[in-house]
């Protein structure tokens, strides 16, 4: 018997639209939507508003997948860890992340990333394959399972594994079920996207969703960026600034600018005030991150003096700029340090029940 669609992998629009073809009423849809995404039922059997007869043809129809950790690990800091094993084996992570009284999620869009940055763990493995909508939207559900009040999911970022906008209609599929309110219902303003910068994608992003963008600049020179970030030789950083400059900014939001801080890398102050230059025609505010090690990476965080010199710099020029003390560290969770090793040990993880 061929596989079964997954419900997840359709949006309300989507599904309502292959039921009609199959002379069901779309409204169905939404009806059944609501069922898994606000009651949390997984099953067709359980949706009591449907005829039976009807139940039971969707649940020949079609499947509700859910993705359960098979580990979890938790941070002195609080922040938590979830790897999750795929159905074809493949493993992905995604960071639990509090912050006073409510929670931010960090999600994975591929499995590996084809980017190469070179100051990524996850860049460094390379590119496997991208997630489905519903990979993406079950690391949401299972993070709101495993919290005691679900509500406290308010945020969501696409900052794990991967390069959201390379698994451009995976992630935005996943993005119309995380903000639609008949779905998981988080507020377009909670939902980030981070990017390496894939200009003509941006402009894509702005037209399809009403999500953040953040961008991660990580230099403020073709020169240094083209070392730092393939992308760059294809999208220098003028083509990635004029993307973002037309991109849509509802009032009083701004593009958030990441920009990881390596050690005699991009942390003089000269390339912070150049920072601050190419910025000033667009509404950005900056995210320092000091770089995360990993083993065999070459590079270096900055002492704090340098760090918090380059903050002060931008912070003289107007710009709201927050040093991201990433999360997690101890756990391998903080930026750039996710790769789902523990996957690839045959034998060591038990499988989901
Ligand atoms: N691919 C997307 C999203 C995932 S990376 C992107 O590149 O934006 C999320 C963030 O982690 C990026 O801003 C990236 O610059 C940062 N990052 C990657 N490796 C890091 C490291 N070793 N230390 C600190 N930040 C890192
Ligand atoms: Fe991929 Fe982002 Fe890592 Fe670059 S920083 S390799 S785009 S995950």
């Amino acid at each position: 018997m061929a596989v079964q669609p997954d419900i997840k992998n359709f949006t309300e629009q989507t599904l309502a639209h292959w039921l009609e073809q199959r002379d069901i009423k779309p409204y169905r849809a939404t009806q059944i939507l609501k069922w898994i995404y606000h009651r949390k039922v997984y099953c067709f059997s359980e949706m009591t508003d449907i005829s039976k007869q009807r139940r039971q043809w969707f649940s020949q129809e079609l499947r509700i997948s859910r993705l359960k950790p098979v580990e979890v690990q938790s941070s002195s800091d609080g922040s938590k860890k979830f790897l999750f094993r795929l159905k074809d084996g493949q493993c992905i992570e995604s960071v639990l992340i509090p912050e006073r009284g409510h929670s931010t999620l960090c999600v994975s869009s591929q499995v590996g990333c084809a980017m190469g940055c070179k100051f990524c763990l996850t860049g460094r493995g390379g590119m496997v394959r991208d997630l489905e909508p519903a990979e993406i939207v079950n690391q949401v559900c299972a993070a709101q399972d495993d919290l005691s009040d679900p509500d406290r999911l308010t945020n969501i970022v696409f900052m794990g594994m991967g390069e959201p906008l390379a698994n451009y209609n995976g992630v935005v599929q996943a993005i119309d079920n995380i903000t639609n309110d008949r779905a998981l219902q988080f507020a377009n303003r909670r939902v980030t996207l981070s990017t390496v910068g894939l200009a003509p994608k941006i402009n894509d992003l702005g037209r399809d969703t009403k999500v953040n963008l953040a961008v991660s600049l990580n230099a403020a020179d073709n020169k240094t960026r083209d070392t730092l970030m393939p992308i760059n030789r294809t999208y220098p950083i003028e083509t990635l600034l004029s993307a973002c400059r037309k991109f849509p900014l509802p009032s009083r939001r701004m593009i958030t600018f990441e920009y990881v801080l390596i050690a005699g890398l991009n942390d003089k102050p000269e390339d912070a005030q150049r920072l601050a230059k190419i910025l000033r025609p667009l509404r950005a505010k900056i995210n320092l991150i000091p770089f995360n090690s990993f083993e065999g990476s070459p590079f270096a965080r900055p002492d704090e003096a340098t760090i918090l010199a380059f903050q002060k710099v931008l912070i003289d020029r107007h710009y709201t700029t927050i040093i991201r003390q990433s999360k997690g560290s101890d756990i391998g969770a903080a930026c750039g340090q996710l790769r789902a090793k523990s996957c690839s040990v045959d034998g060591l993880i038990k499988s989901p029940n």
